[in-house]
């Protein structure tokens, strides 16, 4: 027997703000791994019917983002296909004929020269949504909108339900805030005598229990996470959970890739309840995928983090200490400030209660180290970690009693990423003479 299933296409269909909203941004993952997982299409389709809200670059935008994140289109504007063109304002003239079908049928009338859906005044109109489940409106609280406008251009709410049609669209996902506008558009699908599509609301974005996520918070666009240096894979991995969660085999793992989600995803999981965006679990997230990177994956994403410097260090030994310490990129800058020259510090930074040191015995300890820094053969950690403990050895110390003074000598902090010797081969031997002996001068 051949059973006759329809290809699934899902689409994005995007309004060009010049912004990716988390909250778009997820719901195009959703959509791409929905797709993905069931063997069908992702389409991209730009609704720029609303010219008042045209922003110059958006479409751009959308494409950079969609593209950096991997979230290909098996159709859309730039490549074409078999229902193109994947602009609306490109297919303007195309919704008028859709329009006169319903004004033939009384299920639309004119109206100050514009065309606007008849709805009955009686009864009421429902849907079932994967997610929501069945949904009824009364008709006499839905409101007859404009389908074409005075000028001839349709409204977002006609050309969406034409398009999704004449598109083929099997699945339609998006913010749960259209579950409320669906009715309408069913109504539209029912006069014209089309098969509705399968809807998938998916729950807001929001900051807290009654806020959505907005621009007013200062993160509410990928580009803010970008800046604030979260990796594109942790940004997809930790959206993709806002708002679902995995179910059966992964039901207890957080950290996915890309093709992890694609092979996970289900709408099962998808939630009705609100999804409050947790900067903390996002932090952790990227945590591990800054983890899972490679030593040189990790040393090109920090470098834009890196200050330029006069004196040389050695970025190898640098990005080796910092990768473990890092949770999000912009978290190096605060831990790199040493770099160009030690910060300022008081002696006091020379008491520390644990290493038993004090700004007399650093004077003591930097004069022995000095001459351990400008004699041994060889420069490496290995190496100087040996003469530090036996140097520690012969005063009946502990190594730290040495290498406290050190780091604060080369780097004016209390903390550094890795420890004082990490810093010392860092900056090589004659960056490392030249501070302990300008530290011990200030001592
Ligand atoms: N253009 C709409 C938006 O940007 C699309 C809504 C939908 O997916 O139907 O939100």
């Amino acid at each position: 027997m051949v059973i006759n299933v329809k290809k699934i296409r899902t689409r994005f269909a995007p309004s060009p703000t010049g912004f990716m909203h988390l909250g778009n941004l997820r719901t195009a993952l959703y959509a791409w791994l929905f797709a993905r997982k069931n063997g069908g299409s992702f389409i991209l389709r730009v609704e720029d019917t609303d010219r008042s809200r045209y922003v110059e670059g958006a479409v751009d935008v959308i494409y950079e983002t969609l593209r950096e994140c991997g979230l290909d289109w098996d159709e859309g504007p730039d490549i074409g296909g078999d229902y193109g063109p994947y602009i609306q304002s490109e297919r303007k003239d195309s919704y008028l004929k859709y329009a006169e079908e319903l004004l033939k049928k009384g299920d639309a009338y004119r109206d100050d020269g514009a065309i606007r859906q008849r709805v009955p005044k009686n009864g009421s109109t429902g849907f079932v949504d994967e997610i929501y489940g069945e949904i009824t409106v009364e008709n006499a609280e839905i409101e007859e909108q404009v389908l074409i406008k005075s000028d001839g251009m349709p409204t977002y709410n006609f050309a969406n339900v034409i398009d999704d049609h004449l598109m083929n669209i099997t699945h339609i996902i998006r913010g749960n805030e259209y579950l409320s506008s669906t009715p309408k558009y069913n109504l539209l699908y029912k006069s014209f005598g089309w098969e509705c599509p399968t809807y998938i609301h998916v729950p807001q974005i929001m900051r807290d229990a009654t806020h959505k996520l907005s621009k007013r918070d200062g993160d509410a666009y990928f580009s803010d996470f970008k800046a604030q240096g979260y990796l594109t894979p942790a940004i997809i991995n930790y959206i993709a959970l806002l708002g679902w969660s995995p179910k059966g085999e992964n039901a207890e793992n957080e950290i996915f890739t890309l093709s992890e989600l694609a092979k996970a995803f289900g709408t099962e999981g998808v939630s009705k309840s609100p999804a409050i965006f947790d900067i903390e679990k996002m932090r952790a997230i990227n945590a591990e995928h800054i983890r899972r990177l490679s030593s040189s994956e990790f040393k090109a994403a920090a470098m834009p983090f890196l200050p330029q410097t006069d004196c040389e260090y050695n970025r190898d030994i640098l990005c080796a200490a910092l990768q473990p310490r890092t949770e999000v990129l912009s978290d190096i800058v605060a831990q790199v400030d040493f770099l160009e020259k030690p910060c300022e510090y008081s002696l006091d930074l020379y008491n520390n209660k644990k290493m038993k040191t004090s700004p007399e015995s650093a004077a003591e300890t930097l004069a022995k180290l000095l001459n351990i820094l400008e004699t041994i053969p060889v420069f490496d950690k290995e190496s100087l970690y040996e003469q530090v403990k036996e140097l520690a050895a012969k005063n009946e110390k502990k190594p730290g009693f040495f290498l406290y003074p050190l780091q604060v000598a080369l780097s004016g902090k209390p903390a550094v990423p890795g420890g004082g010797l990490d810093v010392c081969v860092m900056f090589g031997r004659e960056e490392s003479v030249k501070r302990v002996k300008a530290a011990i001068e200030i001592i």
